[in-house]
C-alpha cells in the first residue's frame, strides 16, 4: 500500500486504514479524465449553430437548454477534479456573464493536449511552465489584437450585442432588441476621470408574459411589480414629483411590554382621536414637500392611504430597497428616513408615473427620465418559454455590450480571434524553443478548440475550414472565422460577429489556471468513506468517477 512509509524495516502507517491513494501518473490521468468528460458535455452546445442538451432531474423535471452554465450547474458533478471545470464556468459567468462554454472547453482541451505532452514523457513542471509563458504572451496577444470601442460606437455595440443573442431564439427581433441594449447601457454608464463606469444593476430586466417580442421596451426609468395602493389615486400622473420614503405611514405597534388600559368608551375614542391625528400629521408633511407620486419602503396605513388618495397623490407601499436605491438614481431623488426630513429638494422626476394591467397584472412604470442612471427593460413574448428565452437574450446582450465597454476593446468573433492568436502563439514558442516550446505549441492547437467546435457544428469537415482559416490568417486577414451558417471561412466583421475582448482574456485566464492546479497534483488521498461506502457499491480502487468523492474540500 502506499500510505506505507518504512524506518529500519519497520512499516509505518500514516494514513488510516481504508484510505484509497493514487499518485503519480495514475493520478494525473484520472483527473484529466475526468476534467475531460465535464468539457466533452458542453462541447457540442458552443455557437449558434450548437446542439441542445436535455436535462431530466430526479423528479423527471426536464429542461432544454444549450448553455454551458445552466447545463454544468444541473449536472450535480461529484469529481472533485470535474468540479474545478465547473468553477471555471462559474467564474467566467460572474466576471462577464457570457463565454462559459468558450473557457471550459479550453480548459477541457488544454487538459487533453497536457496529456498528450505527458506521455512523451514531459515532466509536468515544463508543462506548466509552458502553459504560464503562454497565457502571458496570449493576454498580451490579445490586448494587441482588440479594438477600441467607445460609449458613442453605438454601431459595434449593437453588433456586440447581437453575437451575444445569437441562437438564443430571438432571432427575429435581434435588431431592435440590440438597440434597446445599447441605448440602455450607454443611458446608464457614467465617465469618471476619463474611465467608464458601468453598474450592472443599473439595468434591470423584467419580464412578462404577453404581447410579442416586438413589445420588448426600454422604460427610461424603472418598472416594478407593484400597484397603487388605494383606488381612489391617480393611475396616471404626468410630471410626477416622487417621493421616496424609508419609514412606515403607520403609527408604531405599542411595544410588546407596554399597555394600554382603556376603560371608558371615551377613552378609546381620544385614542384613536390620537392615532388618527398621527396619521393626518405624516400625511400633511409628505404632501407639504410638494409630491404627486410616493414610494414607501415600508407599509402605508389604511387611513393614510385615505388621506393621500384625497390629496392626489398616488402611493406604492413596500417597495423592495433594491427598487427604491434604483428609483432614486432613475428619478434623481433621495431617500428620506423620515417624513420629518422630506422636503421638496429630496423629490425625484418622471415625466410620467403610470400603472399598467398587462397579462392581468398591475405594474408601475416610472417613465421619461430627464438623465435616468438606472432604466429598466421590459421583455414581452406569447409564451413563457419565448419570454425567458428573450429574457436570457437580453441579460447576455446587456453584459456583451457593458463588459465590451469596461475595457474598451472589442475583437472578431466565430473563432477569428482563437485563430489568430494560435498564429502567433505558435511564432512566439519558436522564439522559447526547447521542452517548453512543445507546451506553448500545444497551448495553441488547444485555442484552435474554438474554431474546430464551430466549424464541426457546421457538419462541414472542420479540417478544411481549419486549414483555409489558417491561410487567410496568414496572409492578414485577422478577421476570418467560420461562417456557421454557410460553413465556409468569413470576415466576421462583415458578419457583424464582435465580442467584448473581456470574454476572451477571462476565458484563457480562467481555463488555464484550472489546468494548472489539475495538472499540479500527483497524489489523490481519499478517505475512507462512513458508512454508506462507495456510491453504487463500488469496491475501493475501482476507479471511475464516484470513487473518489471523499476527496472534495
Ligand atoms: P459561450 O457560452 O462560450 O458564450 P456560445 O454558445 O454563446 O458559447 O458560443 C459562443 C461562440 O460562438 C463564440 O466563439 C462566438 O464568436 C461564436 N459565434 C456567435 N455568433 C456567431 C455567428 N453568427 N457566427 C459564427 N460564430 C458565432
Ligand atoms: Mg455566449
Amino acid at each position: 500500500m502506499a500510505n506505507i512509509g518504512q524506518l529500519g524495516g519497520q512499516p509505518i502507517f500514516i494514513l488510516p486504514e481504508g484510505t484509497l491513494r493514487t499518485t503519480g501518473r495514475d493520478a494525473q490521468s484520472r483527473n484529466i479524465a475526468a476534467a475531460k468528460a465535464v468539457s466533452e458535455s458542453v462541447r457540442t452546445t458552443l455557437g449558434p449553430k450548437g446542439m441542445d442538451k436535455m436535462l431530466v432531474d430526479t423528479i423527471g423535471d426536464v429542461t432544454i437548454t444549450n448553455d454551458g452554465a445552466t447545463i454544468l450547474s444541473e449536472m450535480e458533478i461529484e469529481h472533485p477534479a470535474a468540479k474545478m471545470l465547473v468553477e471555471v464556468a462559474k467564474t467566467q459567468e460572474e466576471e462577464v456573464g457570457d463565454g462559459t462554454t468558450t473557457a471550459v472547453v479550453l480548459a477541457g482541451e488544454l487538459l487533453k493536449r497536457s496529456e498528450d505532452l505527458l506521455e512523451q514523457e514531459i515532466h509536468p513542471t515544463v508543462i506548466l511552465r509552458g502553459y504560464r509563458l503562454a497565457k502571458s504572451k496570449a493576454l498580451e496577444i490579445l490586448d494587441g489584437l482588440g479594438q477600441h470601442v467607445t460609449i458613442n460606437d453605438a454601431k459595434t455595440l449593437a453588433k456586440i450585442a447581437m453575437t451575444a443573442m445569437t441562437g438564443k431564439g430571438s432571432e427575429a427581433a435581434k435588431e431592435s432588441l440590440a438597440e434597446l441594449a445599447v441605448d440602455a447601457v450607454r443611458m446608464v454608464s457614467e465617465t469618471e476621470n476619463g474611465k467608464i463606469k458601468i453598474n450592472k444593476d443599473d439595468v434591470k430586466i423584467e419580464k412578462k408574459q404577453g404581447g410579442s417580442i416586438d413589445d420588448t421596451e426600454l422604460v427610461k426609468g424603472l418598472v416594478i411589480d407593484k400597484e397603487i395602493v388605494h383606488s381612489n389615486m391617480p393611475k396616471k400622473i404626468k410630471d410626477a414629483k416622487i417621493a421616496l420614503l424609508d419609514a412606515a405611514l403607520e403609527v408604531k405597534e405599542t411595544e410588546t411590554n407596554a399597555e394600554i388600559r382603556i376603560t371608558s368608551p371615551d377613552q378609546l375614542q381620544a385614542f384613536l382621536d390620537q392615532e388618527s391625528k398621527m396619521l393626518k400629521d405624516m400625511t400633511r408633511k409628505v404632501v407639504a414637500s410638494g409630491c404627486n407620486v410616493l414610494f414607501c419602503q415600508k407599509g402605508i396605513d389604511d387611513l393614510a392611504q385615505h388621506y393621500l388618495a384625497k390629496e392626489k397623490i398616488a402611493a406604492v407601499r413596500r417597495v423592495k430597497k433594491s427598487d427604491m436605491e434604483k428609483m432614486a438614481k432613475a428619478t434623481g431623488g433621495s431617500i428620506v428616513s423620515s417624513v420629518d426630513e422630506l422636503t421638496p429638494k429630496d423629490l425625484g422626476e418622471a415625466g410620467l408615473v403610470e400603472e399598467l394591467k398587462l397579462a392581468g397584472e398591475e405594474m408601475i412604470f416610472v417613465r421619461d427620465c430627464k438623465n435616468p442612471k438606472a432604466v429598466s427593460i421590459l421583455v414581452r413574448g406569447g409564451t413563457e418559454h419565448v419570454v425567458d428565452e428573450v429574457k436570457r437574450a437580453m441579460d447576455d446582450a446587456v453584459l456583451g455590450v457593458m463588459s465590451a465597454l469596461e475595457v474598451g476593446k472589442v475583437v472578431p468573433g466565430g473563432g477569428a480571434i482563437e485563430i489568430e492568436l494560435a498564429r502567433r502563439l505558435r511564432e512566439y514558442a519558436e522564439t522559447v524553443g526547447g521542452r517548453e516550446q512543445l507546451a506553448i505549441n500545444a497551448f495553441a492547437e488547444a485555442v484552435e478548440i474554438i474554431p474546430r467546435t464551430l466549424a464541426e457544428s457546421t457538419g462541414k469537415d472542420p479540417i478544411d475550414i481549419l486549414v483555409e482559416l489558417r491561410t487567410l490568417h496568414e496572409k492578414g486577414k485577422k478577421a476570418y472565422g467560420v461562417d456557421v451558417i454557410n460553413g465556409t471561412a468569413a470576415d466576421m466583421e462583415t458578419l457583424n460577429v464582435i465580442e467584448p475582448l473581456k470574454i476572451k482574456t477571462q476565458a484563457i485566464k480562467s481555463a488555464t489556471e484550472a489546468a494548472e492546479m489539475i495538472l499540479r497534483i500527483d497524489d489523490i488521498i481519499t478517505a475512507k468513506s462512513g458508512g454508506g461506502g462507495m456510491p453504487g457499491g463500488m469496491p475501493p480502487g475501482a476507479g471511475g468517477m464516484g470513487g473518489m468523492n471523499g476527496m472534495e474540500e
